[in-house]
């Protein structure tokens, strides 16, 4: 689970995220994006890959990140 949220001051709600996720990790609330089901992340770090604001999307640093799927 290392998607721990979003910061909400670099977030643009440009939704990509939201789009992207095949897990379907993340909500809206209106057009406020949102981490709604952490504990289905799988970490495949596609959202963090697509997301146009470095840092918008908060990740457990704890975890080395693993190499991204090729797509
Ligand atoms: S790392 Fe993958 S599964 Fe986890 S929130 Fe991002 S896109 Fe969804
Ligand atoms: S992709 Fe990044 S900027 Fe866009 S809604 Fe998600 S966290 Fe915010």
């Amino acid at each position: 689970m290392p998607i721990l949220g979003i910061d909400r001051e670099k977030c643009i709600n440009c939704d990509k995220c939201y789009q992207i996720c095949p897990m379907d990790v993340f909500g809206k609330i209106g057009r406020l994006v949102y981490v709604a089901h952490q504990e289905d992340c799988m970490c495949c770090f596609l959202c963090d890959i697509d997301c146009p604001v470095t840092g918008a999307i908060i990740i457990d640093g704890r975890r080395s990140r693993p190499i991204p799927f090729p797509y």
